[in-house]
């Protein structure tokens, strides 16, 4: 059965790899040099020549790796057609793309989350009050696409106001943003597969953004991930089901959102209870990468039972056991250059059972060099996480490229006490 899968990163591999598994022939538009079946030349967002594609390859099926084409509308342009397109369309890609709109969203629908209040760029000064009111323990967003620098987490009424300092100085014209209460505590990822009525979560993640082992540094794309997390047993599984997922579903319902694909829940385990962060409308990256190989159920079966309005009669199993995904990083990521184009060695040499996801690599007179940050995935399966982070980590040590950066604590946080 031949699908095309959107996008070029090691979520996409891990992704090609699991649909691949599950019988289907997968065509990665563009994927990358490590990704089987990429095709360079085509973006995951020039629609038209998508459409070309499967009509010539009988493709009915497309699989959205990243946000970009869904906030750039893809569902939308081949609704109608005989295309099939697995992610929600760009209504429902607001929930992502604007954080004023998924806030508003969660509070017309009783979703946990962050107290906030929400100002346009000509009420600058109202917001200063309130953040020094707030005792500068705040978190400041700006709504719009900022790069990854649109998040300001503050611990100061000083931190606060330099934050809307740079606000104001990053952005000309008016925009809007919102100052949200700062909430403490550990950050999960529950991700499920949705047709908007429904939910079918895969196992909890943890990511590990910052590039420093003890959560210290700049942020990056996400150092490793792992799952499932033995803190997020059955009964935070039940309070985020009722005070999260639910009350998003009922909204969806409530506002006739045709939603159909994977919708993740970013949120903080806080005193009182899960809050949740943010939502994004895919696969987080690389939480993809640890709950793919972890998911033992079919994939396709999950996405085709989704889309033909099956989802209440399908099943989600798990595999057991943990994984854990590593990055290798280019030297100098995340900054905005370093030096790419070295010869990867070691790939051959890895044991059977470690799954390598390429996230920037490329084929170059016969060689396999990197042509980016977030190099490649290494993912390991263990009875125990601690197994399973012993293994990958050994197993990582024999993949080298010059200046090879692995972050050295994925999975090892302490266990952090909940509130009961
Ligand atoms: P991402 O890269 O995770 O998609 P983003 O730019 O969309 O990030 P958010 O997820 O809303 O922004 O926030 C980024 C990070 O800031 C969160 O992962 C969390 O660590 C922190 N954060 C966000 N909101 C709060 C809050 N209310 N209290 C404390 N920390 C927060």
């Amino acid at each position: 059965k031949p699908i095309v899968l959107l996008g070029g990163g090691a979520r996409e591999h891990a992704m090609a790899w699991k649909l691949t598994r599950d019988g289907a022939t997968v065509h990665v538009l563009p994927g990358n040099g490590g990704i089987p079946n990429s095709h360079p030349d085509i973006s995951a967002t020039d629609f038209p020549a998508i459409q070309r594609f499967c009509e010539t390859h009988g493709v009915k099926l497309i699989v959205v790796g990243p946000e970009a084409p869904l906030a750039a509308g893809v569902t939308d342009y081949f609704a109608g057609s005989d295309i099939r397109v697995f992610g929600p369309s760009r209504a429902g890609a607001v929930l992502e793309s604007s954080k004023v709109w998924s806030k508003d969203f969660m509070r017309r629908h009783g979703v946990a989350t962050a107290l906030s209040w929400q100002y346009r760029s000509d009420k600058l000064t109202e917001a200063r009050a309130k953040a020094t009111e707030l005792n500068g323990q705040v978190v400041v967003k700006y709504d719009g696409l900022a790069a990854g620098k649109g998040v300001y987490v503050c611990s100061s009424i000083e931190e606060a106001q330099a934050a809307l300092d740079d606000l104001q100085q990053q952005h000309t014209g008016w925009f809007s943003f919102l100052l949200e209460e700062k909430l403490i505590g550990p950050e999960i990822s529950i991700i499920g597969v949705t047709d908007g009525n429904r939910v079918r979560l895969l196992a909890p993640s943890q990511d590990h953004k910052q590039l420093l082992a003890g959560d210290q540094g700049p942020n990056t794309g996400g150092m490793g991930a792992y799952c499932p997390v033995p803190f997020c047993d059955d009964n935070v599984l039940a309070a985020i089901r009722t005070s999260i997922v639910d009350p998003t579903l009922r909204g969806l319902q409530n506002e006739q959102f045709d939603f159909k694909g994977f919708l993740y829940f970013g949120i903080m385990l806080t005193e009182q209870g899960p809050k949740l962060l943010e939502y994004n409308v895919r696969l987080g990256d690389p939480e993809a990468e640890v709950l793919l190989p972890a998911l033992e159920s079919s994939l396709l079966e999950l996405i085709e039972a989704t889309l033909d309005g099956k989802l209440q009669q399908t099943v989600v199993r798990q595999r057991r056991g943990s994984y854990v995904g590593v990055v290798l990083a280019s030297g100098g990521y995340p900054a905005a250059q370093f030096p790419t184009g070295f010869p990867i060695t070691g790939l051959d040499q890895l044991h059977p059972s470690i799954l390598a996801f390429h996230g920037a690599t490329r084929q170059q007179d016969g060689e396999l060099v990197t042509t980016g940050g977030r190099v490649m995935v290494l993912v390991g399966h263990g009875e125990e996480l601690e197994d399973a982070v012993a293994h990958v980590y050994r197993e990582a040590e024999k993949v080298k490229f010059q200046d090879v950066y692995i972050r050295t604590d994925i999975g090892q946080r302490p266990e952090p006490t909940l509130a009961a």
